[in-house]
């Protein structure tokens, strides 16, 4: 059985249903979702719709909180602010609901789920540097910590005697005595200069990891966006992958 990991759909329906296209491959026994379901893409509606039939494992993002009224938006930048406020404008009532009962973490048997940071997830920091993955180790417990929000894959290891590392492949296998920190990457807005889909997969059995990248039609999410009057750089964007 494989546990799919995903993050940061960001109302891109087309990254979406091509990464699920993908993973239809697989033998996916789960699906766990890391937060920002909505903010920058036009059809935040249907990707909410497929999300809430496809897991209960899900937690907030700080868009999908700035949607919910739950959490400011002064230090969004103005295009992603005129998402949020279209976004809010544009959702469903039973929608917008959901988003509001959204949990900051999960906690699993042998893994936490985060969208930011397991230290402080209601502030929604970034964890790029040796120093904040070390502060994010001594928040959990668990071998595994899953995050998103950077839209930068990045996976940490910790060893037994406390070493962090950056694991520089896509692909790993996880050792019993060390403990991780992976970030999933963005489904629908990716910023490592990969314009594809970003998803993780892991398979409990053997304890490996993989990341995915997953092209998608980006010049159909792009028009839809320009139709939709959201900020024009919130489409050329994703062509760039930045
Ligand atoms: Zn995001």
């Amino acid at each position: 059985m494989r546990i799919i990991i995903l993050s940061d759909i960001h109302g891109n329906l087309e990254a979406f249903q091509a990464v699920l296209e993908d993973c239809s491959h697989e033998q996916a026994g789960q699906f766990y979702f890391l937060g920002d379901i909505v903010g920058y893409g036009a059809d935040p509606d249907q990707c909410i719709e497929i999300l809430r039939g496809l897991t209960p494992h899900m937690v907030a993002g700080n868009h999908d909180w700035a949607v919910a009224g739950l959490t400011e938006t002064d230090y969004f930048n103005p295009a992603a602010q005129t998402a949020v406020f279209w976004t809010a404008g544009t959702i469903s009532a039973s929608n917008a609901s959901f988003l509001t009962a959204l949990p900051l973490t999960i906690s699993l048997p042998g893994m936490l789920l985060v969208h930011a940071t397991p230290y402080q997830p209601e502030t929604w920091d970034y964890i790029f540097s040796l120093s904040e993955a070390s502060r994010s180790f001594r928040c959990f417990d668990q071998q595994i910590c899953f995050t998103g929000h950077s839209h930068t894959p990045i996976a940490f290891v910790q060893d037994e005697e406390g070493t962090i590392s950056v694991l520089t492949d896509s692909a790993f296998t996880l050792h019993g005595s060390c403990r991780y920190l992976i970030n999933v990457g963005s489904v629908g807005q990716p910023r490592d200069g990969d314009p594809r889909a970003a998803y993780g997969i892991y398979n409990p059995e053997n304890a490996s990891f993989i990341l995915k990248r997953v092209p998608y039609d980006i010049k159909r999410t792009q028009e839809k966006i320009r139709a939709a009057g959201l900020p024009p750089f919130l489409a050329s964007r994703l062509a760039a992958g930045r």
